[in-house]
């Protein structure tokens, strides 16, 4: 299908050929001499790994840990963090379904409480509103959400939150790969490879601060995380690698890398502003196209572009532009339920257009889009 006009960078983007090459070329190696000897041949790659991913971030190396999902990612530091009765749990409207399930089953577990940050007019998590006592340990903060463009602040909870020692889950799921995230201020970071990176599905990475990894208690623990240092005696890992677990997918892993390496030498910022532009082309195009609403929220917007017909369901849709060659997602109510519940939407398309969309190709879909509710 290489005329598709590829939509869909924050479901599951298309790898570059680097990306490609360095995993084929690994599992190729394996079948050669074994996966602990081609693993060690690329010893020195995969230790450098940790600092492209700290210059992705703009953190630290020894925050860095390579998991393969940004769930696992975000489980592993949710669970880490302590929690008794009484504690607060906060989350924003634009909470995601797979972290809201953990959120409450702990809650039940520990008697914390769950509690959602309103939104302020525009959509975006209301500054005023964070009402913050030393009570709240967590506040779970979705940067970008999985069904709309909205961004939310980062810096400005985390400050606030600073103040009474609650720590801040960032689920930069959605932004990594497609937003400049160096300047951001969190406690945790999980993101995910296959998504604005364009790395390989089963990857994700997770960021834990040098400053907080000591107040959180890892549950997932193995013979990497630690050391076993007498019969009755282990001592953990002192860098975020504790979170990992020994074995993984060594290609995937290189594959990861190889797609931070791949976004870092293209720009950041270079992405950023090409992620936007074509986000933007296509939100105007599509509210100007009869039946079509756009269902964006937020003061500042991604890459992420959602929208519903007045006449043709979302799955429809979908499927009339996939035969048109044009490939696009749904978004359900139960990937974000309290934001789509209280906007009364079930189900919103969503195209997520990456730098190597061309404007002319987003003048097309457009075409296409207008076509098929027509
Ligand atoms: C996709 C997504 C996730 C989950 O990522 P996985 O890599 O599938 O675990 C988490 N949060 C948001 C906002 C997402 O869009």
């Amino acid at each position: 299908m290489s005329d598709l006009i590829f939509l869909d960078s924050a479901g599951s983007s298309i790898p570059p050929a680097p990306v490609v090459d360095e995993v084929i070329g690994h599992l190729k190696r394996e079948t050669e001499i074994g996966g602990y000897r081609a693993a060690a041949e690329r010893r020195d790659d995969l230790e450098a790994g940790y600092s492209v991913l700290a210059d992705l971030f703009g953190c630290r190396p020894t925050e860095v840990a390579f998991t393969d999902s940004a769930t696992r990612s975000w489980l592993a530091a949710f669970d880490a963090v302590p929690l008794e009765a009484g504690d607060r749990i906060l989350v924003t409207e634009v909470e995601y379904g797979g972290n809201a399930i953990p959120v409450l089953r702990r809650a039940a577990e520990t008697g914390a409480v769950v509690e959602v940050i309103p939104s302020d007019i525009r959509g975006q998590v209301d500054l005023d509103a964070l009402n913050l006592d030393n009570r709240v340990k967590l506040i779970s903060l979705v940067h970008v959400p999985t069904n709309g463009g909205l961004v939310n602040p980062v810096n400005d909870v985390t400050a606030a939150a600073r103040e009474v020692g609650a720590l801040v889950l960032l689920d930069a799921c959605q932004s990594t790969g497609q937003l400049d995230l160096r300047g951001l201020d969190y406690d945790m970071l999980a993101c995910t490879g296959r998504k604005w990176l364009r790395g390989p599905r089963g990857t994700g990475a997770l960021v834990v601060r040098d400053e907080v990894r000591e107040r959180l208690h890892p549950r997932l623990v193995d013979l990497h995380s630690g050391v076993w240092t007498g019969l009755n005696e282990y001592r953990l890992r002192d860098d975020a690698r504790v979170f990992e677990l020994w074995e993984c997918n060594v290609a995937d892993r290189l594959g990861m890398i190889a797609a931070a390496r791949y976004a870092l030498d293209r720009g950041l910022d270079v992405i950023e502003a090409e992620v936007a532009d074509r986000a933007k082309r296509l939100r105007e195009g599509l509210a100007s196209i009869p039946g079509i609403t756009v269902r964006d929220l937020g003061e500042r917007q991604s890459g992420i572009v959602t929208f519903t017909s007045r006449d043709v369901p979302a799955m429809e849709l979908k499927d009339r532009l996939w035969d048109l060659e044009v490939a696009v997602t749904v978004s359900q109510s139960g990937s974000t339920l309290i934001d789509m519940t209280r906007r009364g939407l079930d189900e919103v398309v969503r195209a997520s257009p990456h730098y190597f969309v061309t404007p002319e190709e987003i003048d097309q879909a457009l075409e296409r889009v207008s076509r098929s509710v027509r």
